[in-house]
């Protein structure tokens, strides 16, 4: 009977090793996007960043043929500098971002960094100097630890600790029972929105890629929190080469250069000052937000005096 338990025994751990593999892979699949149709290119060498400068140049892209998405957008990114892109939902914000990535590959155009064809490149060089805090972070199975050093396993904790403190979420981690061991995910501490994304931007910190995707927060966060994660995020972004899906109008008054993305196509571009002076539809949709913030504000002033 021992001599049967034991291999028993063996193979239940090896099962719940692939069954948690299995788990993260979902996960990885969920948070990536992950398109398993594309793979690298017979003899692809590595990506060599250099100064981290990102390119679209006339891309189309379409889910499914019947429906494009893009329908032709060139932009740039400067090394080291931001640029926004906004634009009502389902305009393609996401995908550009996903294309960026190459879970997705264009119909036509190209998307290069540093002059190369991201297409052209290994996949796991490109994702190595692209940092991308997800709309939706997905978190696994794991500890709070495991889900902020993932990918930088060599990280020492030292370093752990200090890209929880600038994305703001040492102090949250030291409130758990078993600080960074805590489990955290469908088995452990359920976090809120805004916690995962702290964690995502800790874990950017500590990869600190030349290239950030921020596919920000959506308004479900209360105006603290947001607060807070503009901060971190804006910490991230310094010096970085950065494209950031803004769905807050306030946070792109900085970027370099804003692009409104509508229907697939670059509506207007341009800094924010120039883009209000136009009076187009950035205009728009800055005055609408401003409106609603400032309604929101009202009713919570009327609510606290109740
Ligand atoms: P957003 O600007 O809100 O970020 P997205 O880039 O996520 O928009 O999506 C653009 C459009 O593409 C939407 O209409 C969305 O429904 C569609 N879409 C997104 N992902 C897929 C997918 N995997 N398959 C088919 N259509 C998709
Ligand atoms: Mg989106």
């Amino acid at each position: 009977l021992v001599q049967l338990s034991m291999p028993l025994n063996f193979m239940g751990m090896i099962y719940r090793e692939i069954k948690q593999a299995l788990i993260d892979i979902d996960d990885m699949f969920r948070i990536l996007h992950r398109n398993p149709e594309i793979a690298d290119r017979e003899g692809a060498r590595a990506l060599a960043v250099g100064p981290g400068v990102v390119r679209f140049e006339d891309v189309h892209f379409a889910y499914v043929p019947e429906r494009p998405i893009l329908r032709g957008i060139s932009f740039t990114v400067p090394a080291g500098r931001t640029v926004a892109i906004v634009g009502p939902s389902g305009a393609g914000k996401s995908t550009l971002s996903r294309l960026l990535f190459r879970f997705y590959e264009p119909q036509s155009g190209r998307i290069t960094i540093d002059g190369q064809d991201i297409a052209a490149v290994r996949q796991d060089s490109l994702r190595a100097a692209i940092g991308m805090v997800p709309q939706d972070t997905v978190l696994f199975n794991d500890t709070i630890g495991y889900n902020i050093r993932y990918g930088c396993w060599e990280a020492p904790d030292e370093e752990v600790r200090e890209a929880a403190r600038l994305a703001q979420i040492d102090r949250f981690v030291a409130s758990l029972p078993e600080g960074y061991d805590t489990p955290v995910g469908e088995r452990g501490l359920k976090l809120s929105g805004g916690e995962k994304q702290r964690v995502a931007i800790a874990r950017t910190i500590l990869k600190a890629p030349p290239i950030l995707v921020l596919d920000e927060a959506t308004s479900a966060l209360d105006s603290f929190t947001e607060r807070e994660i503009q901060d971190a995020l804006d910490r991230v972004s310094r010096g970085r080469t950065t494209l950031v899906i803004a769905h807050r109008l306030s946070t792109v008054v900085e970027a370099d250069e804003i692009i409104v993305l509508d229907k697939g196509l670059i509506a207007e571009r341009g800094s924010h000052p120039a883009l209000l002076a136009r009076g187009g539809v950035y205009a728009a949709m800055w005055n609408r937000q401003r409106e609603a913030d400032a309604a929101r504000e009202a009713l919570k002033r009327a609510e606290a005096s109740e």
